[in-house]
Protein backbone atom coordinates (compact mmCIF):
# COMPACT_ATOMS: atom_id res chain seq x y z
CA UNK A 1 0.00 0.00 0.00
CA UNK A 2 2.05 3.20 -1.55
CA UNK A 3 0.92 6.02 0.61
CA UNK A 4 -0.45 9.26 -1.03
CA UNK A 5 2.27 11.99 0.00
CA UNK A 6 0.23 15.66 0.71
CA UNK A 7 2.22 18.62 0.07
CA UNK A 8 -0.13 21.59 0.93
CA UNK A 9 1.76 25.48 0.83
CA UNK A 10 1.32 28.61 0.23
CA UNK A 11 3.81 28.03 -2.66
CA UNK A 12 4.15 32.16 -3.31
CA UNK A 13 6.16 31.32 -5.55
CA UNK A 14 7.28 27.51 -5.48
CA UNK A 15 10.79 26.61 -5.48
CA UNK A 16 13.96 24.10 -5.50
CA UNK A 17 13.52 23.50 -1.83
CA UNK A 18 9.73 22.39 -2.00
CA UNK A 19 10.46 20.16 -5.06
CA UNK A 20 13.42 19.04 -4.28
CA UNK A 21 12.10 17.66 -0.80
CA UNK A 22 8.76 16.55 -2.58
CA UNK A 23 10.95 14.43 -4.63
CA UNK A 24 13.15 12.64 -2.12
CA UNK A 25 10.12 12.21 0.25
CA UNK A 26 8.48 10.69 -3.32
CA UNK A 27 11.24 8.57 -3.65
CA UNK A 28 12.49 7.50 -0.41
CA UNK A 29 9.82 6.66 1.33
CA UNK A 30 7.97 5.14 -2.03
CA UNK A 31 5.21 7.08 -2.22
CA UNK A 32 2.46 6.28 -5.11
CA UNK A 33 2.44 10.25 -5.51
CA UNK A 34 3.14 13.93 -4.15
CA UNK A 35 0.33 15.33 -4.25
CA UNK A 36 0.36 19.05 -4.15
CA UNK A 37 -2.28 21.63 -2.31
CA UNK A 38 -1.52 25.35 -3.08
CA UNK A 39 -3.69 26.92 -0.38
CA UNK A 40 -6.60 29.22 -1.67
CA UNK A 41 -7.23 31.12 1.87
CA UNK A 42 -4.13 30.43 4.15
CA UNK A 43 -5.38 31.11 7.61
CA UNK A 44 -1.71 31.48 8.99
CA UNK A 45 -0.96 34.75 7.53
CA UNK A 46 -2.28 37.74 5.58
CA UNK A 47 -2.72 37.75 1.70
CA UNK A 48 -0.68 35.65 -0.45
CA UNK A 49 1.69 38.28 -2.87
CA UNK A 50 1.12 36.40 -6.21
CA UNK A 51 -3.10 35.59 -6.72
CA UNK A 52 -4.31 32.46 -6.23
CA UNK A 53 -4.54 31.54 -9.86
CA UNK A 54 -0.73 32.79 -10.87
CA UNK A 55 0.63 30.18 -7.91
CA UNK A 56 -1.87 27.64 -9.49
CA UNK A 57 -0.16 28.08 -12.24
CA UNK A 58 3.54 28.30 -11.73
CA UNK A 59 2.84 25.02 -8.99
CA UNK A 60 1.48 23.28 -12.48
CA UNK A 61 4.41 24.50 -14.52
CA UNK A 62 6.73 22.92 -12.06
CA UNK A 63 4.83 19.84 -11.55
CA UNK A 64 4.73 19.48 -15.46
CA UNK A 65 6.68 16.66 -16.48
CA UNK A 66 7.81 14.99 -13.34
CA UNK A 67 6.25 11.45 -13.22
CA UNK A 68 4.72 11.10 -9.85
CA UNK A 69 3.85 14.87 -9.27
CA UNK A 70 0.13 15.68 -9.08
CA UNK A 71 -1.20 19.42 -8.40
CA UNK A 72 -5.30 19.39 -6.56
CA UNK A 73 -6.89 22.36 -6.36
CA UNK A 74 -9.26 22.10 -4.15
CA UNK A 75 -8.40 24.43 -1.53
CA UNK A 76 -8.62 26.99 -3.95
CA UNK A 77 -12.27 25.72 -5.26
CA UNK A 78 -12.98 25.81 -1.88
CA UNK A 79 -14.52 29.12 -0.01
CA UNK A 80 -12.91 30.41 3.38
CA UNK A 81 -9.34 29.70 4.60
CA UNK A 82 -7.66 26.78 3.73
CA UNK A 83 -7.83 24.31 6.61
CA UNK A 84 -5.63 21.23 6.00
CA UNK A 85 -8.33 19.13 7.81
CA UNK A 86 -10.83 19.72 5.35
CA UNK A 87 -8.39 18.27 2.74
CA UNK A 88 -7.59 14.98 4.76
CA UNK A 89 -11.00 14.74 5.45
CA UNK A 90 -12.36 14.61 1.61
CA UNK A 91 -9.10 12.87 0.73
CA UNK A 92 -9.62 10.11 3.15
CA UNK A 93 -13.23 10.17 1.96
CA UNK A 94 -12.38 9.35 -1.19
CA UNK A 95 -9.74 6.95 -0.71
CA UNK A 96 -10.70 5.29 2.82
CA UNK A 97 -8.11 2.38 2.38
CA UNK A 98 -5.16 4.27 0.99
CA UNK A 99 -2.36 4.97 3.15
CA UNK A 100 -1.54 8.95 3.37
CA UNK A 101 0.84 10.78 4.59
CA UNK A 102 0.46 14.11 5.60
CA UNK A 103 4.42 16.64 4.48
CA UNK A 104 5.34 19.36 6.50
CA UNK A 105 8.30 20.92 6.67
CA UNK A 106 10.09 21.05 10.68
CA UNK A 107 9.62 24.63 10.50
CA UNK A 108 5.74 23.68 9.71
CA UNK A 109 5.53 20.91 12.21
CA UNK A 110 6.70 22.93 15.22
CA UNK A 111 3.95 25.15 14.58
CA UNK A 112 1.31 22.52 13.74
CA UNK A 113 -0.25 22.88 17.28
CA UNK A 114 -1.86 25.75 16.49
CA UNK A 115 -3.31 24.26 13.32
CA UNK A 116 -7.10 23.91 13.17
CA UNK A 117 -8.24 20.79 14.50
CA UNK A 118 -4.65 19.55 14.04
CA UNK A 119 -5.60 16.90 17.12
CA UNK A 120 -7.63 14.90 14.52
CA UNK A 121 -4.39 15.32 11.64
CA UNK A 122 -2.99 11.35 13.12
CA UNK A 123 -6.92 9.68 12.73
CA UNK A 124 -6.79 10.48 9.32
CA UNK A 125 -3.08 10.09 7.83
CA UNK A 126 0.38 9.92 8.86
CA UNK A 127 2.50 13.01 9.88
CA UNK A 128 5.86 13.09 7.35
CA UNK A 129 8.16 15.84 8.58
CA UNK A 130 11.00 16.71 6.35
CA UNK A 131 14.01 18.14 8.40
CA UNK A 132 14.97 21.59 7.11
CA UNK A 133 18.11 23.35 7.58
CA UNK A 134 18.56 24.89 11.02
CA UNK A 135 15.28 23.22 12.93
CA UNK A 136 15.24 20.51 15.77
CA UNK A 137 12.86 17.93 16.12
CA UNK A 138 10.59 18.83 19.74
CA UNK A 139 11.50 16.52 22.42
CA UNK A 140 9.19 18.58 24.87
CA UNK A 141 5.96 19.66 24.79
CA UNK A 142 2.52 18.45 22.92
CA UNK A 143 5.18 17.59 19.78
CA UNK A 144 7.73 16.06 21.90
CA UNK A 145 4.56 13.90 23.28
CA UNK A 146 3.30 13.02 19.88
CA UNK A 147 6.91 11.85 18.69
CA UNK A 148 7.24 9.85 21.28
CA UNK A 149 3.72 8.20 20.86
CA UNK A 150 3.64 7.89 17.30
CA UNK A 151 7.28 8.45 16.23
CA UNK A 152 8.67 5.82 13.95
CA UNK A 153 11.96 5.16 11.62
CA UNK A 154 10.35 2.24 9.96
CA UNK A 155 8.91 3.54 6.22
CA UNK A 156 7.33 0.16 5.88
CA UNK A 157 5.12 1.24 8.95
CA UNK A 158 3.90 4.03 6.58
CA UNK A 159 2.81 1.08 3.92
CA UNK A 160 1.55 -1.10 6.54
CA UNK A 161 -1.10 0.99 8.57
CA UNK A 162 -3.40 4.12 6.65
CA UNK A 163 -2.40 6.63 9.53
CA UNK A 164 -1.26 7.46 12.87
CA UNK A 165 2.52 7.26 12.76
CA UNK A 166 4.68 10.36 12.22
CA UNK A 167 8.16 9.72 10.18
CA UNK A 168 10.98 12.45 10.51
CA UNK A 169 13.12 12.45 7.34
CA UNK A 170 16.16 14.04 6.21
CA UNK A 171 16.07 15.55 3.13
CA UNK A 172 18.96 17.61 1.29
CA UNK A 173 18.99 20.96 2.63
CA UNK A 174 18.42 23.87 0.58
CA UNK A 175 18.23 26.82 2.16
CA UNK A 176 15.54 28.96 -0.11
CA UNK A 177 12.50 30.70 1.25
CA UNK A 178 9.69 32.27 -0.93
CA UNK A 179 10.10 35.06 1.24
CA UNK A 180 13.62 35.56 0.01
CA UNK A 181 12.63 34.47 -3.35
CA UNK A 182 10.24 37.59 -3.43
CA UNK A 183 12.69 39.76 -2.04
CA UNK A 184 15.12 39.22 -4.07
CA UNK A 185 12.82 39.87 -6.93
CA UNK A 186 11.41 43.00 -5.46
CA UNK A 187 15.23 44.32 -5.19
CA UNK A 188 15.14 43.99 -8.90
CA UNK A 189 17.28 40.55 -9.03
CA UNK A 190 16.50 37.40 -10.96
CA UNK A 191 15.92 34.34 -9.10
CA UNK A 192 17.27 31.88 -11.89
CA UNK A 193 18.10 28.47 -10.32
CA UNK A 194 16.54 28.83 -7.52
CA UNK A 195 13.19 27.51 -9.18
CA UNK A 196 12.53 25.75 -12.57
CA UNK A 197 12.66 28.27 -15.57
CA UNK A 198 9.27 27.62 -16.12
CA UNK A 199 8.11 29.14 -12.72
CA UNK A 200 10.57 32.09 -13.14
CA UNK A 201 9.11 32.77 -16.53
CA UNK A 202 6.05 33.15 -15.05
CA UNK A 203 7.66 35.68 -12.45
CA UNK A 204 9.23 37.56 -14.93
CA UNK A 205 5.68 37.62 -16.98
CA UNK A 206 3.34 38.72 -14.89
CA UNK A 207 6.02 41.00 -12.40
CA UNK A 208 4.14 39.61 -9.61
CA UNK A 209 6.45 40.35 -6.53
CA UNK A 210 7.76 43.34 -8.08
P1 LIG B 1 7.44 31.62 2.96
O1 LIG B 1 8.90 32.04 2.91
O2 LIG B 1 6.54 32.51 2.12
O3 LIG B 1 6.93 31.39 4.36
P2 LIG B 1 8.14 28.86 2.28
O4 LIG B 1 9.31 28.93 1.35
O5 LIG B 1 8.42 28.45 3.70
O6 LIG B 1 7.31 30.22 2.21
P3 LIG B 1 5.57 27.49 2.05
O7 LIG B 1 4.76 27.51 0.81
O8 LIG B 1 5.11 28.30 3.19
O9 LIG B 1 7.07 27.91 1.61
O10 LIG B 1 5.90 26.02 2.52
C1 LIG B 1 5.17 24.89 2.20
C2 LIG B 1 5.82 23.69 2.83
O11 LIG B 1 7.14 23.53 2.29
C3 LIG B 1 6.01 23.81 4.35
O12 LIG B 1 5.74 22.52 4.92
C4 LIG B 1 7.48 24.17 4.49
O13 LIG B 1 8.01 23.71 5.71
C5 LIG B 1 8.10 23.44 3.31
N1 LIG B 1 9.33 24.09 2.80
C6 LIG B 1 9.48 25.39 2.49
N2 LIG B 1 10.75 25.66 2.08
C7 LIG B 1 11.43 24.48 2.15
C8 LIG B 1 12.82 24.10 1.89
N3 LIG B 1 13.74 24.99 1.48
N4 LIG B 1 13.15 22.81 2.08
C9 LIG B 1 12.23 21.91 2.52
N5 LIG B 1 10.92 22.21 2.79
C10 LIG B 1 10.52 23.48 2.61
Amino acid sequence: MSPIGIFGGTFDPIHYGHLRSAFEMLQALRLSEVRFFPSGDPPHRGSTYATAQLRLEMVRAAAAGQPGFVVDDREMRRDGPSYTIDTLNSLRKEHPDASLGLIVGMDAFLGLTSWHRWDEFLGLAHIVVAHRPGWRAPDIGALGDIIDRYGTHQIDDLHDKTHGKVHIHAVTQLEISSTEIRELVAAGRDPRFLMPDVVRDIIVDNHCYT
